[in-house]
Order: C-alpha cells, then sequence, then structure tokens
C-alpha cells in the first residue's frame, strides 16, 4: 500500500500507547520500521539506520482509510493546521533537512536550486525563508510552469536550462558563483553542472538521486575546496519546525497543492502531478 505522506486522527491508541490518545491530530513521520539499537538510532539519527523501512516500501502506506503507526513516528498538529497542509510536512522535512540541517545559509547567500520539482521547490523556498538572495532555480522547458511556482514561492530568477546559459545567468547575479547549490533533479547528470556553479569554498548538497550512473568531472570538487553533501529524508527536530512553518503558513502550501480528490480519484490525481498540471496532489480516504 502506497502513501508515506499523511496526516489523520488517532482511531485507535494501542495498548501501552501513552503519549497519545483517541481524537489527537496527528501526522506521521516515514520511517515505520528502525532497529532501535544502532548508533544512528541512539543518536537520534534514525532516519539514517541500516535497518529502516518506509511506509508505502516494504511497510503498508497511507492510501488507504485506515493505517497503524508506531507511536514514536507521531506529532501532534495544531488545530489552526487542516489536515491538506499538514499532510505536506514530509516533503517539506526533506527539503528543510537538506537546505537547513545538512546545509549553511547566511542571509545574503547565492542559492541555486536544480530541479524544480516538489522537492526542489521546497528547497527554493527554505532558501528563501532562511535569507538567501539570490535565489536561483533552474529547470528545463517542460517545467515552465513550475518555474512560474517558484518565483511565486520567491525565487529571485529562474532559468530554462534549455534556452540561456545557466553558469552565464548564475555569474551575472553572483560574480563568484553559487554559496550553496542544491542538486533537487532527481537524475545524477546535474552534479557535473552543481560542481561549476558553486563557488570556491562553496557547498553542493544533493538530495535528488536516481540509479543512472554518469561520468562527473569531480576535480572542481577539489580545485575550488568544495563541500559535497548528500541529504536523505529527516528526523524529528526538523519535523516539528516543520509543522510551526506550515501552521503559520510561511511555506505558502496553497502554492504547492493543486488538486484534492477522494480516494478513488487517485488514477487523475497522480496523472495531474506526473504531466505537472499540479505540484501536489492530495487524497481524502
Ligand atoms: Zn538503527
Amino acid at each position: 500500500m502506497l502513501g508515506h505522506e499523511f496526516a489523520g486522527t488517532v482511531a485507535r491508541a494501542g495498548r501501552g500507547v501513552k503519549a497519545f490518545s483517541d481524537g489527537d491530530r496527528v501526522v506521521s513521520e516515514t520511517a515505520a520500521e528502525v532497529c532501535g539499537d544502532c548508533l544512528l538510532c541512539r543518536t537520534g539519527r534514525y532516519n539514517l539506520c541500516p535497518k529502516r523501512k518506509g511506509f508505502g516500501y516494504g511497510i503498508d502506506g497511507a492510501m488507504a482509510s485506515y493505517v497503524k503507526v508506531p507511536a514514536r513516528c507521531l506529532h501532534r498538529i495544531p488545530d489552526t493546521l487542516p489536515f491538506e497542509v499538514a499532510c505536506l510536512a514530509e516533503p517539506h522535512a526533506v527539503a528543510y533537512n537538506a537546505m537547513c540541517v545538512n546545509s549553511t545559509i547566511r542571509p545574503g547567500d547565492a542559492v541555486i536550486v536544480l530541479g524544480p520539482g516538489p522537492i526542489g521547490l521546497l528547497c527554493a523556498r527554505m532558501a528563501v525563508l532562511a535569507g538567501a538572495d539570490p535565489v536561483i532555480v533552474v529547470g528545463l522547458s517542460s517545467d515552465a510552469a513550475r518555474l512560474e511556482t517558484a518565483t511565486r514561492l520567491g525565487a529571485t530568477r529562474v532559468v530554462n536550462a534549455e534556452r540561456e546559459n545557466v553558469e552565464d545567468v548564475v555569474r551575472g547575479l553572483s560574480a563568484l558563483g553559487g554559496d550553496l547549490v542544491c542538486d533537487a533533479s532527481g537524475a545524477s547528470r546535474p552534479l557535473d553542472l552543481a560542481l561549476r556553479l558553486a563557488r570556491p569554498d562553496g557547498q553542493v548538497t544533493k538530495v535528488g538521486w536516481s540509479p543512472d550512473l554518469v561520468a562527473v568531472d569531480i576535480n572542481p570538487l577539489v580545485q575550488k575546496n568544495l563541500r559535497l553533501q548528500g541529504s536523505f529524508s529527516h528526523s524529528f527536530p526538523t519535523w516539528e519546525r516543520v509543522i510551526h512553518l506550515l501552521d503559520r503558513r510561511l511555506t505558502r502550501p496553497d502554492e504547492i497543492v493543486g488538486l484534492t480528490s477522494p480516494l478513488d480519484g487517485w488514477r487523475e490525481a497522480f496523472e495531474a502531478m506526473h504531466a505537472g498540471r499540479v505540484i501536489k496532489s492530495v487524497l481524502i480516504p
């Protein structure tokens, strides 16, 4: 059963669960199974547990009327935060972890985001909230609608890489290059461009990934003294922070949800996302 981005009420608390009661409004993290005993689990970095299994991948997810969730995954949400917004916490947590935990952004930093998919757009928004300027979002011709969304989310400049030279645009706005380049493209190839766009002593954070293997010129990493950082998933403090940002609507969730549908409208909900007509669809079981 798919579904790892979800919110709801506690239908029945398990025996022995003390922290939550029936009727509590909650969102759930995604690490459905972790070992609880390794170094990562014992230091609060359970998202990196080698035994981790996520909802919708080996464990039944939430595209159903009910889902079984360990209490340790849950966060209470305020009454002012509707479920249709709260269910966006997961991708926001991915973006927050990439930009605000695994990367350093200071006010006025030049930040470049490669790939305006849902995660790339949320990463751009996190950069804006962290005070970055300029924030440059790079996509392709097929991303036209998503690049418009990037502008509404506060990006200073969007670039269609099929029409403009990305390096020229970046150096026109920040002569040395980006303080931080976030590769959210969901492919391996753009790492090459990311390493070229970063300024000397800058950072490259890779949050998008795919199984494709490509040859990349890794030399700028050494020559420019870059910090290359991967970013995977998220953990408890990031969720608490993201719930606050969503509750205050600081992440502009209205720009992200383009379609709300009952569960049996799942096909149209998925197709609208695949076609790029909406950034995120929300299913209400
Ligand atoms: Zn573990």
